[in-house]
């Protein structure tokens, strides 16, 4: 019998497997309590089941643990980890000091398949979707090294490798996992899920009346710039985009963000800025404009200090609210679409 992924099982789908091998279907709950909330990922430290239980899910069920394959630490403290996963492929995750807690930002597919033109990761091409239990693994893991270091995990941002909302099963379940009180038990308020612009998934979180925040990468609002960076905006029109987001905001009742990465002489000028403000203007929505790395290589170079703070200076001349991030672990490449930079040369 091929074993099966124990993350991958649902409490129904155990507890139909525990019955028909003559055990107790209550078993489920202590099983999903040491996966979940306790993190092992042997059946070995399942303690409180019988050798014989232990044995029975040994014998039917595997986990697809995360292993650390390159652990980075830059000077200002921020950790990126590059995992290997079961069968090989490699993600990454990083670890980012706040002022007293930590952020961590998890990578949801292996590749990509969007290719924005900024992004190493889309690069690298689509190779498979997480699963729960990895996603899961890259929150579990933080919160161990947070804690480590003498501090906690406060927030998570789902803008690592990949289009959260092209595995969005896997990343709906991670999420309930980790808030749910018979798991990880952290806030659905501290999480975001970032996502390039993809309308139907947005409409279907609304639906599912979801209760993280929600990011949306959108870097332009200039369409002929927008596609220029995202391909994806010439399948999924501005126009478009901004019907779901008033859907969503309508439904939910929260203000999502819009990511910026402020590019020179690409989407930086004051007329790009007041394209921005013109298109924010159909629905409530922060700004979180995000300075670009340079990266070797890369025909995108960052914008000037002063250019920044005029695009800043006339947002906010227009009422809206503006964050500008000053990206962190420089040093290490753990900048947003950065990852995956380094063993992309290695695979
Ligand atoms: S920025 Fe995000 S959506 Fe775009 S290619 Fe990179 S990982 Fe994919």
């Amino acid at each position: 019998m091929e074993k099966k992924n124990i993350r991958n099982t649902s409490p129904e789908e155990l507890a139909d497997f525990l019955t028909s091998h003559g055990e107790k279907s209550f078993r489920t709950k202590q099983i999903n309590q040491w996966i979940w909330q306790k993190g092992v990922h042997s059946f070995e430290e399942m303690s409180n089941l019988s050798k014989t239980t232990r044995e029975l899910l040994e014998s039917a069920f595997y986990f697809d643990t995360l292993r650390a394959e390159r652990v980075q630490t830059a000077t200002d403290g921020t950790t990126k980890t590059a995992w290997k996963l079961h069968d090989g492929l490699y993600i990454e995750s990083v670890l980012i000091p706040g002022k007293d807690k930590f952020t961590v930002c998890v990578s949801s597919q292996v590749g990509c398949q969007l290719g924005c033109r900024f992004c190493a990761t889309g690069t690298l091409g689509f190779k498979r979707n997480l699963s729960p239990g990895e996603i899961f693994d890259q929150v579990l893991f933080a919160r161990q090294n947070a804690a480590e270091r003498g501090s906690s995990l406060s927030n998570i941002v789902f803008m690592g490798m990949g289009e959260p909302l092209y595995n969005y099963d896997n990343v709906l379940t991670a999420i309930q996992k980790i808030t749910d009180e018979n798991g990880l038990a952290m806030s659905p308020y501290r999480i975001t899920v970032s996502t390039a612009g993809i309308p139907e998934k947005i409409r279907q979180l609304a639906d599912d009346d979801v209760r993280f925040n929600l990011a949306v990468s959108l870097h332009a609002a200039k369409s002929e710039t927008r596609s220029r960076l995202m391909p994806v905006n010439q399948a999924y029109p501005l126009e478009q985009l901004a019907e779901s987001l008033k859907y969503f905001v309508q439904k939910t009742g929260t203000r999502p963000t819009f990511e910026y990465l402020l590019i020179a002489g690409i989407n930086d000028s004051l007329d790009d800025a007041q394209s921005l403000a013109a298109y924010c203007k159909q629905f409530p929505i922060k700004i979180n404009l995000i300075e670009y790395n340079n990266v070797e290589g890369s025909a995108f170079k960052r914008s000037p200090d002063k250019q920044r703070d005029a695009f800043v200076h006339f947002l906010e001349s227009r009422n809206m609210i503006v964050n500008v991030r000053r990206s962190k672990g420089k040093d290490i490449d753990a900048a947003c679409g950065q990852l995956a930079n380094k063993q992309k040369k290695e695979i």
